[in-house]
């Protein structure tokens, strides 16, 4: 927590823990967050449920109203529950604070009919990351066929309620849910049976479309929020704020502004304020903080009304000068009475924790927020791919500039997450021919990056092996001679390697190679063919020796290979080329390194 100042009165309480919804796209996620509000909003407390910038702050006294028995609300002294209301992964493992998720604790909707799936598993790859508690709301039990719905109720009585086969193939898919987060590392169960919600994963069963099972994910939630993390949640609500910006965009009548999260202390109107940009930290004035009107009070034209002060945990929209370089993802701290320069360095500080490392060569990455870039990054540098550029924000033609000026044809590419891709932007890469990925799942643009690369190094390899000669050794039948000489038609058998037309042939007199004339077809059994592999008897025209003098009946020839191919042959194709070509090579090498060492090197 930041120091304060010895003139400002430390004013302890407890602030709204900060929930994020993840999980599989279709997996419900929306709809669960619609519900929750809706419930709210049905359980007669609308006027309590506020609509917020980027979040939807529900009440403990909505909570219990909601789960009925289930909740008894003395037994709670958090005032609620913040949901981030972008849900997905992607958002929330870019929504930090201090190196770690903005969100406290969060939900994993898991649709029960489709299990784990992959952004299920990104999921909780990023929880485990970030260490943060979750649950598992295993949605849309309504599904399963037969399912009697009872709207809102608590799950294990409208689980009760079902026939005796409904119950169990629920069951069933509930315990494939649990054998699938075993599998990740997690023992988990369903809900009502854990203890111990530090050693195991809760599994709600829910069902966002009827309700049920809302008031065990939000009881559940607050329990797991009051038991465990009551200490993280104790603020000085009265400090100088500390939050993270979820959105950077034009309001109309207010320019660029920021949407925000304020996770401690407090952002008064009047606030100097330190953002992270683009290019380093941004110190600004606020001039003004923005809250959703309430929708009974919208007279004017305006959608937003101002508002003095803004107390964690709470979205808000932040009108300032000079936010055009912030970025999403990125820390904003009040300066008030501290230090400004402290306070830059302390945003400078964060910053750099996210920094990407950036080199001469590689590939430009361009990400939505922070922290996804941050992510994306990491991976790229686990599988060793450099980074030339790496920036928050849409695709412009200035970063297809950028890729085009990579030295490897493999680097001349642009990784897009969850970003715009400027249509100018795109025609240039088109026309540089800079290939442009984009996906809103990290594996899936990483992946499709490495089958481009992988497809681009065949190829060029394919490319090189074609126009190199491949080593072989043969030998000149006996009692073969079709034709003396002009050129020489004589039955060889393929000792080693693959022999082709079009090459120069070579026998080893004593240490020396001597060319003697140059392979022009083979024939096998009358036919023409390009090529023949070891243990193959044809004949051969050679253009060049005389049988009874060059060569001789019995002789062994070889392919000529020209030095430098032979260095490619064995530094870099040893590995895509054939047992017997390798051999061929390897008695060719010798060979010519008997008279001299270098050769070849
Ligand atoms: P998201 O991509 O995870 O946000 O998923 P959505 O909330 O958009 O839901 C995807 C689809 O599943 C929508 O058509 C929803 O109406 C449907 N859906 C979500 N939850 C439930 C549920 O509990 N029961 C049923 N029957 N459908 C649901």
């Amino acid at each position: 927590m930041s120091d304060t100042d010895a003139t400002t009165e430390t004013d302890h309480s407890l602030r709204t823990p900060i929930v994020a919804v993840l999980g599989h796209v279709d997996h419900g996620k929306t709809s669960l967050l619609d519900r929750i509000r809706g419930s709210a909003v049905t359980a007669g407390e609308s006027g309590a449920i506020t609509q917020h910038i980027g979040a939807t702050a529900v009440p403990l006294s909505v909570i219990s109203e909601i789960a009925g028995e289930l909740v008894d609300p003395t037994d709670f002294d958090l005032p609620g529950l913040l949901f981030i209301d972008t849900p997905g992964h992607h958002s929330f493992s870019t929504l930090r604070s201090r190196g770690g998720a903005l969100a406290d604790i969060a939900i994993l909707v898991v649709d029960v009919n489709d299990g784990f799936q992959p952004q299920t598993l990104e999921a909780i790859d990023i929880l485990k990351r970030t260490q943060t508690p979750f649950i598992v709301a295993a949605n849309k039990i309504d599904t399963v066929p037969g399912w009697n719905p009872n709207e809102d109720q608590p799950v294990q009585a409208t689980m009760e309620a079902q026939s005796d086969r409904v119950t169990s193939d629920l069951n069933e898919k509930l315990y494939e849910i649990i054998g699938e987060l075993s599998d990740n590392g997690f023992s988990a169960d369903m809900y009502w049976r854990v203890q111990d919600f530090q050693a195991n994963i809760g599994v709600v069963p829910v069902s966002a479309e009827t309700g049920e099972g809302v008031p065990d994910l939000l009881t559940v939630m607050m329990g797991l929020s009051q038991r465990y993390m009551k200490e993280e949640m104790e603020i000085d609500a009265s400090g100088p704020g500390v939050g993270t910006v979820l959105e950077v965009k034009d309001t109309r009548g207010f320019g660029t502004t920021l949407d925000a999260i304020v996770y401690d202390g407090t952002i008064r109107a009047d606030d100097t304020i330190v953002v992270g940009g683009l290019h380093g930290p941004i110190v600004t004035d606020v001039r003004a903080l923005l809250r959703p009107r309430p929708l009974e009070e919208i007279r004017t034209e305006q959608e937003f009304e101002q508002v003095e002060e803004v107390a964690a945990a709470d979205g808000v929209k932040i009108a300032a000068p000079d936010l055009d370089d912030a970025m999403a993802g990125a820390p904003i701290r009040v300066v008030r009475d501290r230090d400004r320069d402290e306070v830059v360095a302390e945003v400078q500080e964060e910053l750099a924790e996210i920094a990407v490392t950036t080199e001469d060569e590689g590939v430009v990455v361009k990400a939505d927020t922070l922290g996804s870039l941050e992510a994306i990054s990491s991976t790229l540098e686990e599988e060793e791919i450099p980074i030339m550029r790496a920036e928050v924000g849409a695709v412009a033609p200035r970063d297809v500039r950028v890729a085009e000026t990579a030295g490897e044809p493999t680097h001349q590419a642009i990784l897009a997450f969850s970003v715009e891709v400027l249509d100018d932007a795109r025609d240039l890469a088109e026309q540089e021919d800079v290939k442009l990925f984009e996906d809103d799942v990290i594996y899936q643009l990483i992946e499709r990056y490495d089958d481009h690369v992988t497809e681009i190094e065949e190829a060029q390899q394919e490319q090189i092996l074609e126009n190199i000669t491949r080593p072989a050794k043969f030998r000149v039948l006996d009692d073969h001679t079709f034709r003396q000489s002009d050129p020489a038609v004589v039955g060889v058998e393929v000792l080693s390697g693959e022999l082709r037309r079009n090459v120069n042939v070579v026998k080893w007199e004593g240490n020396e190679p001597t060319r003697v004339g140059r392979l022009k077809s083979l024939q096998d059994e009358g036919e023409e063919v390009d090529a023949a592999r070891t243990g193959e008897r044809l004949a051969a025209s050679i253009d060049g020796p005389t049988v009874g003098r060059q060569i001789e009946e019995g002789d062994d020839l070889w392919v000529e290979i020209p030095e430098k191919h032979a260095k490619i042959l064995e530094q870099e194709l040893a590995e895509d080329i054939s047992v017997d070509e390798r051999e061929a090579l390897s008695m060719y090498l010798e060979n010519h390194r008997n008279r001299d060492p270098f050769w070849g090197k």
